[in-house]
Formats: structure tokens, C-alpha cells, sequence
């Protein structure tokens, strides 16, 4: 890890966007521009009880403003437990973080062929909204481009009124919601997979690419049912929501 994409950040503004999750906004304390591809994260750094560092990894949330080029916005759930998603969450404006990055090439490629699938659960949205603008251009220039979103209560639906809002401007975002736990919800039960057979009849394999992000579990059962539809291994890409193992782990390995 380069330290030289080390910098400090503060925290500007937190929004609450349901019982877990937050939508946090940072800048960089230099006041130097940060800028990323849609897709990519960021890591953030700090000491555990006995003084080992410590990193975690958010994906941005939203794309480069250039009218606000020192900030960045994460979306981050609070896990039980966790360290890293505590440290987040215990932010207020203007409190401090180290910060690195950005890093990953979980982006879309500059050549796509009709049909971008993107399949998410919970925070593994925040990728696919950041890459809002790059989503519409593909849309207007005659692409479909899929939306499968997995959570398991109706209001850990991220960004919902916004995937709406794009499907209601543009006829070719299919956005596929579903809920696992769902209370009042008169959508789509059950995980992502529940969608396959409308994917399997709507699109080509072969003139498709497909991209996951969240839990490891959707990301491993996902990739092997695309596959069972036709879709080549380097038409699925991924990025896999888990922590580091602990540096100790390591140093014992
Ligand atoms: C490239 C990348 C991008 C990521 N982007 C985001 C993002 O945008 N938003 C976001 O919220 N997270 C994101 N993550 C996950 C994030 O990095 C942490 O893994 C997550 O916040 C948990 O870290 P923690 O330190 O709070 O919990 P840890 O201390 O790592 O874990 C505490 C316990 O909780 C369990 N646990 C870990 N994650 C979960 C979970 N999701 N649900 C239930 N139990 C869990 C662990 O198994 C462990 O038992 C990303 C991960 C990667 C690799």
C-alpha cells in the first residue's frame, strides 16, 4: 500500500439513510482535490485496542463534484461488533480519519456490449450509484442496463427513490428490487436469484457483462448461476464486501 495516497480526511456531514446505515461525507484536511472512478474506494486507517493499524474499505458513493473536489461520500453500514464501521459511524463533523486511495478497478469498461447487469446486496449499491452519470450516457446511447438489488428489509432499499426516479426517466433501467425479511413489502421476496429466469429470457450471454458487488455469498452463488446462464467468466466482475483478516493472523501465517 503506496503511503503516498495516504492523506487526512474530516468529516463534513453525516445523513442517517436507515436504522444502519449512514451516508457520510469527508474531505481531505490538505485541501488538495481528490478524484476517482466511479467503482473505486477508499480505505480508511486506525489502531485497534493493542495499537496494530488497522484498515477497512468503502466504496465512494457518489461521483467526483467538481464543484466540491476536496470531498468524498461513503454510504456505510454499522456492523455489530465491527471496528472499522463503528470508527465511521462515531464520526461527527469535524472529526478526523486517515484515509487512503482510492484504489480498485471494480469500474465499468469503456467498451460495453448491450446489457450491464449490476447485481447488488445492502451497501454493495454504493459502486452502481456512483457510477450514476456513466449509467444514464449508456442508457441514452441505447444500452439496458440492469439493476438486481438484494436487502433484506424494505428499508435497507438504498438510494430507492433514486433508482426509481431512473427507471421512471429511462425505460431501459430495469431496476429488480427484493427483500428477504420483508414487513409491508408488495414487491419481489427471497435474494437476487430470484430474477434469473427474466435475465436468462431478456439478454444475450453474449452480449452482456455483469457486475456484483456486496456479500460473499451473493457474489459466489451469483457468479456460478450467470455462468449456468451462459455468461463467460470475464464477463463477471466483482467485488467482495469483506474486512482484512486481523494483522496478527498474519503474522502467525
Ligand atoms: C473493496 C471493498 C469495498 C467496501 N465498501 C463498503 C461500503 O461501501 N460500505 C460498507 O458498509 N462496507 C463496505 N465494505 C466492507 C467493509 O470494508 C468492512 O468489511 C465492514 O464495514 C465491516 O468492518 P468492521 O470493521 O466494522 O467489522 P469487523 O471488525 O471486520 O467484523 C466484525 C464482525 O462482523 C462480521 N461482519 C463483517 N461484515 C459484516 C456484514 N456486512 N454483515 C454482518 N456481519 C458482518 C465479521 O464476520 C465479524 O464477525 C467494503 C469492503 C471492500 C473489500
Amino acid at each position: 500500500m503506496a503511503r503516498d495516497r495516504y492523506f487526512e480526511s474530516r468529516c463534513v456531514e453525516v445523513e442517517s439513510l436507515c436504522g444502519d446505515v449512514i451516508h457520510i461525507t469527508l474531505e481531505r484536511a490538505d485541501g488538495e482535490p481528490i478524484s476517482w472512478t466511479p467503482g473505486q474506494f477508499v480505505m480508511i486507517h486506525f489502531p485497534d485496542a493493542a495499537g496494530l493499524s488497522l484498515n477497512r474499505s468503502y466504496s465512494m458513493s457518489a461521483a467526483s463534484d467538481p464543484a466540491t473536489p476536496t470531498r468524498f461520500a461513503l454510504c456505510v453500514k454499522r456492523v455489530e461488533g465491527g471496528l472499522g464501521s463503528t470508527r465511521i459511524h462515531s464520526l461527527k463533523p469535524g472529526d478526523p480519519i486517515t484515509t487512503s486511495g482510492p484504489y480498485g478497478r471494480f469500474v465499468l469498461a469503456k467498451q460495453l456490449p448491450r446489457d450491464v447487469v449490476l447485481v447488488a446486496t445492502g451497501t454493495g449499491v454504493a459502486p452502481f450509484r456512483a457510477m450514476r452519470a456513466q449509467l444514464e450516457a449508456l442508457l441514452e446511447a441505447g444500452h439496458r442496463v440492469w439493476l438486481l438489488f438484494g436487502v433484506r428489509y424494505e428499508g435497507d432499499l438504498l438510494y430507492h427513490a433514486e433508482w426509481e426516479a431512473l427507471a421512471a426517466a429511462h425505460p431501459g433501467f430495469c431496476y429488480r428490487p427484493v427483500v428477504s425479511r420483508p414487513q409491508a413489502w408488495a414487491g419481489a421476496r427471497g435474494y437476487v436469484q430470484v430474477f434469473l429466469d427474466e435475465v436468462k429470457a431478456a439478454v444475450n450471454p453474449e452480449d452482456a457483462i455483469a457486475y456484483l458487488c456486496g456479500v460473499p455469498e451473493m457474489i459466489d452463488g451469483m457468479r456460478d448461476a450467470l455462468q449456468g446462464i451462459g455468461f463467460g467468466m470475464r464477463a463477471i466482475k466483482t467485488e467482495k464486501y469483506v474486512s482484512p483478516p486481523p494483522p496478527r493472523a498474519k503474522e502467525e501465517g
